[in-house]
């Protein structure tokens, strides 16, 4: 598709890879559909993209960005503590204005003026301030439509009075009765070390995100169907474009680009595995163990018999080295690979691979679901309780890991989701996930219209 120079759009996720990794599809799918991308992120994350150059040469019309967060380099940025989120809200939401006023007066090294905004629905002031200078927004959820439509519904369970316990069950839910506790909700109601801290704060930030001009997410929609319905009565517009990975191989022939290292070493070895015989086990960029944790899966994998690839992020340990250096002095008995970063979605579609234990991220649960792979989940924060509850209970495509687990019931779980018992579920909902975001699908469908949308919004702007 020809580019057009009036068309660029500004993607700013939040500062998590858990979303710029999605926002970083959702910008190759973009500029694949002939609009001018510029990805902005913040200085932080700007600095861990692997080999900018060679990205930035192979998608030309990609321009990536950076911004401060306002914190000093040596924080930890731990994304529940609230206080990068103050940090954004209160000093990158004026540095935010300033960069677009300095692309659309010409100030920005020659970039062409930014004509529609994406951005992430923790955050309202990116709507504010584009609204202000007359740039047509749209948000994105990198969330599962449940999770974000539950933020909605908070007031109401407020004025309910149904928020007192962690285990309280809550009534009323459009979709989800008798399947949410009060720990499914955003973790942020937890957090209680940042001065004058109001969890309502957040959900008014995500609710004034229904100002703009439409809602695109990563989902497809007979796999939430009531939250997309929901949805649909709170957004101008929905486009839901997941499995958004899966949609962009459709698009894109060649393989698709990363913005972090990878470790590839553990695919030879996956290709000595007989099928369906390996273990994935990766918690994501975010959740931590503790060392007796880390034991007691290490010897809950090992004593199962099954091989098993490791994903051993350097900071996954909160303190304990001991226990890694224990485990990285075993990392080559054979039965096992272990990586501190692996392609998971490569890793996740590979023969060999059986089974995936994981936290159950939003984004590891869609490609797990699309590649056909069961899991065990042990969900932590956030959005991954509930994720884990629709994984276990009503998509029936794996088991759920209670906190307080032993080696033991590790090894059970392994062997029992290796068995192959859930076989034919899995494969049916891959195959509606693939059918979803192969030509003529939803998820295809609503991308195209999502284009003609931002299309249409910026010609009657300019
Ligand atoms: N991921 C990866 N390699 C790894 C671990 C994770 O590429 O070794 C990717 C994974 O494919 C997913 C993302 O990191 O897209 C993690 O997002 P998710 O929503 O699952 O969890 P979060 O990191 O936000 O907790």
């Amino acid at each position: 598709m020809e580019l057009s120079h009036t068309h660029h759009v500004l993607l700013f996720p939040f500062p998590a890879k858990g979303h710029i990794k999605p926002f970083f599809s959702l910008a190759q799918l973009l500029c694949n559909a002939g609009l001018r991308v510029t990805f902005l992120n913040t200085d932080h994350h700007h600095r861990r993209i692997h080999d900018l150059n060679r990205l930035a040469a192979q998608l030309p019309t990609l321009h990536f960005d950076s911004v401060s967060d306002g914190l000093p380099p040596d924080e930890p940025r731990n994304v529940f503590d609230g206080k990068l989120y103050e940090s954004i809200r209160q000093v990158t939401s004026s540095l935010f204005r300033e960069l677009l006023v300095s692309y659309n007066n010409g100030t920005s090294s020659g970039r062409p003026p930014i004509t529609c905004v994406i951005t992430d629905v923790m955050f309202r002031f990116p709507i504010d301030i584009a609204e202000e200078l007359g740039i047509p927004v749209f948000t994105f959820s990198t969330f599962s439509a449940r999770f974000l439509f539950l933020i909605f519904w908070i007031p109401k369970l407020l004025e309910d009075g149904q928020l007192r316990y962690p285990e309280q069950e809550l009534h009323g839910v459009p979709g989800a009765e008798g399947l949410i506790r009060w720990k499914d909700l955003p973790g942020f109601w937890s957090v209680e070390d940042v001065a004058d801290w109001d969890p309502m704060n957040f959900v008014n930030q995500t609710l004034a995100t229904s100002r703009s001009s439409g809602l695109i997410l990563n989902t497809f929609d007979e796999l939430e169907a009531p939250f997309l319905t929901s949805l649909s009565k709170i957004y101008k517009k929905i486009y839901s474009l997941g499995p958004i990975n899966s949609l962009l191989k459709n698009f894109q022939s060649q393989p698709q680009y990363n913005l972090w290292k990878e470790d590839h070493s553990c695919m030879a070895w996956l290709d000595s595995q007989p099928r369906k015989s390996v273990v994935f086990v990766s918690f994501g960029s975010v959740v931590k163990l503790t060392s007796r944790q880390l034991m007691e899966f290490w010897n809950g994998l090992v004593n199962s018999g099954m091989p098993f690839l490791l994903v051993l992020r350097s900071d996954v340990i909160e303190a304990g080295e001991e226990v890694v250096r224990e485990i990285m002095e075993r990392k080559a008995e054979g039965r096992w690979v272990i990586v501190s970063w692996a392609p998971q979605e490569e890793v996740l579609a590979h023969d060999a691979v059986g089974g995936f234990l994981t936290h159950s991220g939003w984004n590891s649960t869609l490609e797990s679901l699309a590649a056909g792979v069961p899991m065990i989940s042990w969900p932590q924060i956030g959005d991954q309780t509930s994720n884990s509850t629709w994984i276990s209970k009503v998509w029936r495509i794996g088991l759920q890991l209670e906190d307080g687990f032993d080696s033991s019931t590790i090894e059970t779980m392994v062997r029992s989701i290796m068995d192959q018992t859930m076989e034919k579920t899995v494969a049916e909902l891959a195959e509606r996930a693939k059918n979803r975001a192969s030509k003529n699908g939803t998820s295809y469908r609503n991308f195209q219209t999502l284009i003609q949308d931002i299309t249409n919004i910026i010609e009657t702007h300019i």
